[in-house]
C-alpha cells in the first residue's frame, strides 16, 4: 500500500497509527478495569488420549467485555504483554485456576491436571516459582493438578534462570510444556537440558497435515523425537476425524482441539468432563 501511495504514503499512515496508539490506549485501559472488577473467566478444553477419555485439561481465558461480548485473548494478551498488565493478567489466572480447582474437590468431583498459559514475561520474574508455591499452598491443591505452558521464547532467553526454575517448579510436582512446538526458535540441546513434561505440536501443522507432506513429515519427527526424549506430545487443533486418524497412525498419544471440544465454562466443562470421571 505504502508503494502504491506514493508520496501520499505518509499522510495516509499517519493517521491510522494514531488511531491505533488510541485504540491500544483504550484497550490497556479498559483491561486494568477489567482486572479490578473481575471481568475476565476461565474456560477449560479437555486433553484426551487416543480413545477420547479425558486426561487433561488447558486454562484459557476469556473477557467478559460489557459492549462486545466475550472477547477472545488472541485480541488482548499481546496488548496485556507490551505493560505490566500482563503479570496481574498471569496471577490472577492461576490463582482463580487453583481456587477451582479446590472447589471441584470439595465438592468431591475427581480432577485431571488443568495447565495454565504462562507468559515469558511472567515466567521471567524473579519470584515467579514463589507464586506458583503461594497459589499452590493458598488453595491447598495437589501441585501434581497444576500444569503449566510456556512458548519456546523461554528457551532463548537466560537458559540457567529457565533451568532453576524449570526444576523448582519440577520438584513441587507441576507440569511443564512447551506450547506451539514447532514455531519458535528453541534450540534441540536446550530441549534436552530442560525438565519438560510435554511438547504441544502447534495446531498450524496439525491444520494441513492431509494435504502438506511438510507438515506431516515435520509432525511425525516431533512425535518420534518426543519419544526418544521421553517426552508426552499434544497435538493442538484437532478439528476432524482424519486429521485424529494420521495423528494416531504417527503415533500421537494425547489430542486437543474442536473435533473433541470446544474451550468450556466451568459449570459446562463440569457437567460434561468431570461428572463421569
Ligand atoms: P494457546 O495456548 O496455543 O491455546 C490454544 C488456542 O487454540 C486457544 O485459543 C483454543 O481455543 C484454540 N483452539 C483449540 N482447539 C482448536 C481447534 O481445533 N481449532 C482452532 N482453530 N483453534 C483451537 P484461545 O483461547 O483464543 O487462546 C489463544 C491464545 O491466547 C492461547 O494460545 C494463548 O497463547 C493465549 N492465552 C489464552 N489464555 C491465556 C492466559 O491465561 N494467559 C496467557 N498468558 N495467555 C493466554
Ligand atoms: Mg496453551
Ligand atoms: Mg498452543
Ligand atoms: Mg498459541
Amino acid at each position: 500500500r505504502s508503494k502504491a501511495g506514493g508520496r501520499n504514503a505518509i499522510s495516509f499512515f499517519q493517521p491510522s497509527m494514531q488511531e491505533a496508539a488510541d485504540q491500544r490506549l483504550k484497550l490497556e485501559q479498559y483491561l486494568r478495569t477489567a482486572i479490578d472488577k473481575e471481568g475476565f473467566m476461565l474456560f477449560f478444553q479437555p486433553q484426551v488420549d487416543r480413545s477420547g477419555v479425558m486426561l487433561g485439561a488447558e486454562v484459557l481465558i476469556r473477557w467478559e467485555q460489557v459492549e462486545q461480548g466475550i472477547v477472545s485473548p488472541a485480541d488482548f494478551i499481546s496488548v496485556a504483554e507490551e505493560s505490566s498488565l500482563i503479570l496481574d493478567i498471569g496471577l490472577w489466572v492461576l490463582k482463580k485456576t487453583c481456587q477451582q480447582i479446590k472447589e471441584w474437590l470439595v465438592m468431591g468431583i475427581h480432577v485431571p491436571r488443568m495447565s495454565v498459559n504462562v507468559s515469558s514475561r511472567q515466567f521471567r520474574q524473579p519470584d515467579f516459582v514463589e507464586q506458583i508455591k503461594a497459589a499452590i499452598s493458598d488453595s491447598q491443591i495437589p501441585p501434581a493438578l497444576l500444569g503449566i505452558e510456556l512458548t519456546e521464547s523461554v528457551m532463548i532467553v537466560d537458559i540457567d534462570d529457565t533451568v532453576t526454575k524449570m526444576k523448582a517448579l519440577k520438584k513441587l510436582g507441576v507440569s511443564i510444556a512447551i506450547d506451539d512446538f514447532g514455531t519458535g526458535y528453541s534450540s534441540l540441546a536446550y530441549l534436552k537440558r530442560l525438565p519438560l513434561d510435554v511438547l504441544k505440536i502447534d495446531r498450524g501443522f496439525v491444520r494441513d497435515i492431509l494435504t502438506d507432506t511438510n507438515d506431516a513429515v515435520i509432525v511425525e519427527t516431533i512425535i518420534s523425537m518426543a519419544r526418544h526424549l521421553k517426552l508426552r506430545v499434544i497435538a493442538e487443533g484437532v478439528e476432524t476425524e482424519d486429521q485424529f486418524d494420521v495423528l494416531k497412525k504417527q503415533g500421537c498419544l494425547m489430542f486437543q482441539g474442536y473435533h473433541f471440544s470446544r474451550p468450556l465454562s466451568a459449570v459446562r466443562f463440569a457437567e460434561k468432563y468431570l461428572a463421569n470421571l
